[in-house]
């Protein structure tokens, strides 16, 4: 497997190491150009996406990102980074970007106040048994699929909050945090498919 990358300007980057560590990938956090060439897959971890954005344009990373993920590389985003990855925002801040990549379309900070952060149990059918305990911090739901996206987790209510489309996958809620490792396991998947 080749080394794998967490996105390191913004966000819990140390909570993804970690698991993919505990996983037995070879782990590198990316903050420039050089050191992205050098992963097969990478994460972008929960934060604040109009950060991540801004920086990731001051670090000269934006184009450098948008070709990985357009020549295949694997990528999987939670919460802030599930935002980077949606082709479309809604509710960004003014002149906010994402990187894109998921043809969705998806919303920040879509639960209310009361319901800012919770957990709940997740049915996922792709991960089987048991539930995934999913942990929600100022989380985006995905609005809109588009036909090549497949749903890996929807809420009792119906709003998407897990989805996947070829070797981009991403999810409003941050496993790295609920010591759940399945979500990784499956990127690591995805890049040793695409190495
Ligand atoms: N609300 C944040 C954003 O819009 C995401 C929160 C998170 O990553 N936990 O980027």
């Amino acid at each position: 497997l080749p080394p794998v990358g967490v996105f390191a300007l913004q966000g819990d980057v140390r909570e993804h190491v970690a698991v993919l560590a505990q996983l037995g990938a070879d782990v590198r956090e990316v903050r420039t150009p050089a050191q992205l060439a050098e992963v097969g897959g990478l994460v972008i971890p929960g934060g604040e996406s109009s950060v991540m954005d801004k920086l990731s344009r001051l670090f000269g990373l934006r184009d450098p990102l948008r070709d990985r993920i357009a020549t295949g590389m694997p990528v999987y985003g939670t919460c802030a980074g599930l935002i980077m990855l949606a082709d479309r925002l809604h509710d960004a801040i003014e002149g906010q970007l994402s990187l894109g990549g998921l043809d969705v379309a998806v919303r920040r900070n879509a639960f209310g106040t009361q319901l800012d952060s919770f957990e709940t149990d997740l049915a996922v059918p792709a991960l089987g048994e048991p539930p995934v305990h999913a942990v929600f911090i100022r989380a985006p739901v995905v609005d809109e699929v588009g036909a090549g996206v497949e749903v890996l987790a929807s809420l009792d209510d119906g709003r998407v909050v897990a989805v996947e489309q070829g070797r981009l996958m991403g999810t409003s809620f941050h496993p790295e945090v609920a010591g759940e490792t399945r979500f990784h396991a499956r990127f690591l998947d995805h890049v040793a498919a695409a190495s």
